[in-house]
């Protein structure tokens, strides 16, 4: 569900919707009215049946999906402002699938960054120990330490923050 409610006008009062929040549609037929006519016992124009609320068909996930901290019906958590709520159950089955994918993918591509980082960080003592010589200062190449510690340090982050999320619902 992606309707664009700001910009749209009201089916019933023809007003034009503004901004976002002025406004709300029919969960059946996609219809955008503005948040005055949209009341509970009205009649949708469109499809001629009681005006289906969206927020009715909204399902809040149990966890917040970034931090983990426990979701109460809220729209966005309170410590990281992720999303926590859904216009509807079948799209935050969605969200789940793609988040568990996530999850299940990250302690090898953590493990992959990591090990890269550590191989970027090892090549200048192997290329010493080596002795192979390649044209510019061994300083500079002792500089590649400086790249892979971050890339070590995102791959351990990439599993750690996986294995956290693991229990999202
Ligand atoms: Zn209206
Ligand atoms: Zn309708
Ligand atoms: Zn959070």
């Amino acid at each position: 569900m992606n309707i664009q409610i700001a910009g749209s006008d009201c089916i019933m009062c023809a007003e034009r919707i503004m901004i976002e929040k002025e406004g709300t549609y029919c969960y059946r037929c996609d219809t955008p009215l503005c948040r005055e006519c949209a009341q509970p016992d009205c009649i949708c124009p469109v499809c001629r049946k009681a005006w289906d609320d969206p927020a009715s068909h909204y399902y809040f996930s149990e966890f917040c999906p970034g931090c983990m901290q426990k979701n109460h019906n809220h729209e966005y958590c309170g410590h990281c402002d992720s999303p926590t709520r859904w216009p509807d159950k079948s799209s935050y089955d969605q969200f789940f699938v793609a988040h568990h994918a996530w999850v299940r993918r990250s302690p090898l591509v953590g493990s992959l960054m990591a090990a890269g980082g550590l191989l970027v960080i090892a090549s200048p003592f192997l290329i010493a120990a080596l002795g192979i010589s390649i044209g510019i200062g061994i300083f500079f190449l002792y500089g590649l330490i400086f790249v892979g510690i971050p890339i070590v340090a995102n791959g351990l982050a990439r599993i750690i923050k996986g294995n956290r999320r693991s229990g999202f619902r």
